[in-house]
């Protein structure tokens, strides 16, 4: 990091997400992604006069779950607010969001470390908010898609608690997939479920006092918000060296130019004129309610991590990798469950697995063959009826046709052969056609073992058992290596 010692940055992330719920928050319009423009709209979500707004209780179970799963205190009385500001894909010219009093208040994610004890990071709050239409605009004309407006975004603000662009990263990354593993969100940044709004400020290291800050908008994608953090902490580190004065600004990311750029203070100088949203009374959300949803709470990642450091044998990088995702840690427990070796099971979900679905452009579960299939190619392997490359063949070979182990190994002609029978006959075969380097081998050139072997599994199509092989092939150079009857001096002559 280019930030000199003498400074220290003080980041503070803001994240919507949108909830994966069936209906939009205050209509019955479906909540999809894609529909053909202005395709998922009534008189609610599209801001006519005298419509009334009705809240979906989904939205409440949902927000409550991520709030249990960050350890947040769940507001027994909420509100919503009005925040008034005029654009084209707002048409009732206010948000209805909650300002004074949100659902959730406090909480905190925790960072893995390594082996090191996790890195708490301190959340303000969460709060529920309708988002606004699509603005789309053409060389003649601009035009709004209203098919977003009044979806469900659920907005989590951390403390400014993170201290560089790589940690703002990680809690990211970790956000995303608890809400991942909570089927709250899909967590997709390029379509927009995901976005993330940076504030960045920097001050001498030892200050109590925050900087003035910038707030960083359009960050679509991490490696966009790691650069842009990085690129503001040194701006504003190359500013105040020079004797200069942070302003307090709100800045778009520029990926093509690298930059953090300055909007226009007309864009940002909002007075929302936040107050009540009459239309909608203060939101209960009954105790009995969040004992419910705690109870059926699914594990988060930080769980999971912990339950894999605690009960398998595993290093810190391949807990990491293997709980990341969900349904990637699933699929590695179903293998383990059908009696592959945690081992075993780790390694081929963290390599093959993991290689074909992301190669393939199918979800997870599509992509790959159900894990109880895995599993029995594995055991294949370990009974030695097909090789380890067999394996990754045939695997290859079932996310592709789905069909089971067995069959595929058949299919492909991948069984190992153990037999010594077949074995030695090919052995037979190699040794005589290269009978030159068996006498260099003789002669002492004793790395010329591993060709013979290469030679007798490329005979037997990489089928042979590579144990028996060896074992074979030692005997019979041994043999040739003893004298024959016809190379001994004649007796009595
Ligand atoms: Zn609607």
């Amino acid at each position: 990091m280019a930030i000199s010692d003498a400074y220290e940055a003080v980041i503070g992330l803001e994240v919507h997400t949108q909830l994966l719920t069936r209906s939009k928050i205050f209509c019955g319009c479906a909540n999809e992604f894609g529909a053909a423009p202005n395709h998922n709209v009534c008189p609610v979500c599209m801001g006519m006069p005298g419509v009334l707004p009705v809240f979906n209780r989904r939205v409440l179970e949902l927000t409550i779950r991520v709030g249990l799963a960050t350890h947040s205190q769940i507001s027994e009385r909420s509100i919503f607010a009005r925040k008034n500001y005029f654009y084209p894909d707002l048409p009732k010219g206010y948000q209805i969001s909650q300002y004074e009093r949100p659902l959730c208040v406090g909480g905190y994610i925790e960072l893995p470390t390594g082996n090191g004890a996790p890195r708490r990071i301190q959340l303000a709050r969460i709060h529920l908010e309708e988002d606004a239409g699509k603005n789309i605009h053409r060389p003649t004309a601009s035009l709004v898609d209203f098919n977003r407006s009044g979806t469900p975004l659920l907005e989590i603000v951390s403390e400014p608690e993170l201290r560089s662009a790589e940690e703002a990263t990680a809690y990211l990354r970790e956000l995303r997939s608890i809400l991942r593993y909570l089927e709250v969100s899909d967590g997709n940044m390029e379509e927009g479920s995901f976005r993330c709004d940076a504030n960045v400020s920097v001050r001498p290291c030892g200050a109590t006092e925050l900087g003035a800050k910038t707030e960083i908008k359009n960050l679509n994608s991490f490696k966009f918000v790691e650069k842009a953090i990085k690129h503001e902490i040194e701006r504003q580190t190359a500013v105040l060296k020079a004797g200069g004065k942070i302003m307090q600004e709100t800045h778009l990311w520029d990926p093509e130019r690298g930059e953090t750029r300055p909007m226009r203070s007309k864009e940002y100088a909002h007075d929302y004129r936040y107050f009540p949203e009459p239309d909608l009374p203060e939101l209960y959300v009954p105790p009995e309610l969040v004992e419910q949803i705690r109870a059926q709470a699914p594990e988060v990642p930080a769980a999971r991590r912990a339950r894999y450091a605690r009960d398998l044998s595993l290093s810190a990088y391949e807990i990491d990798v293997l709980t990341q995702e969900r349904e990637v840690g699933d699929y590695f427990e179903a293998m383990v469950a059908a009696g592959i070796e945690t081992k075993a099971a780790a390694n081929w979900t963290m390599t093959e697995v993991l290689r074909a679905s992301n190669e393939s452009t199918e979800t997870f579960s599509n992509a790959v063959p159900p894990p109880a299939q895995t599993a029995a190619l594995l055991k294949l392997v370990a009974q030695n009826e097909i090789s380890l490359n067999a394996a990754k063949t045939a695997f290859a070979a079932m996310c592709k046709s789905g069909q089971d182990a067995a069959t595929t190994v058949k299919a492909l002609g991948l069984a190992q052969v153990s037999d010594e029978a077949t074995i030695s006959q090919v052995c037979d075969q190699v040794l005589s056609a290269e009978a030159d380097k068996v006498a260099q081998f003789h002669a002492g050139r004793e790395k010329l073992f591993g060709f013979f072997v290469g030679q007798v599994v490329k005979a037997m199509k990489g089928n042979a058992n590579p144990k028996v092989v060896n074992e074979v092939l030692k005997r019979k150079l041994a043999m040739a290596g003893r004298p024959s009857p016809s190379d001994l001096p004649s007796s009595g002559a």
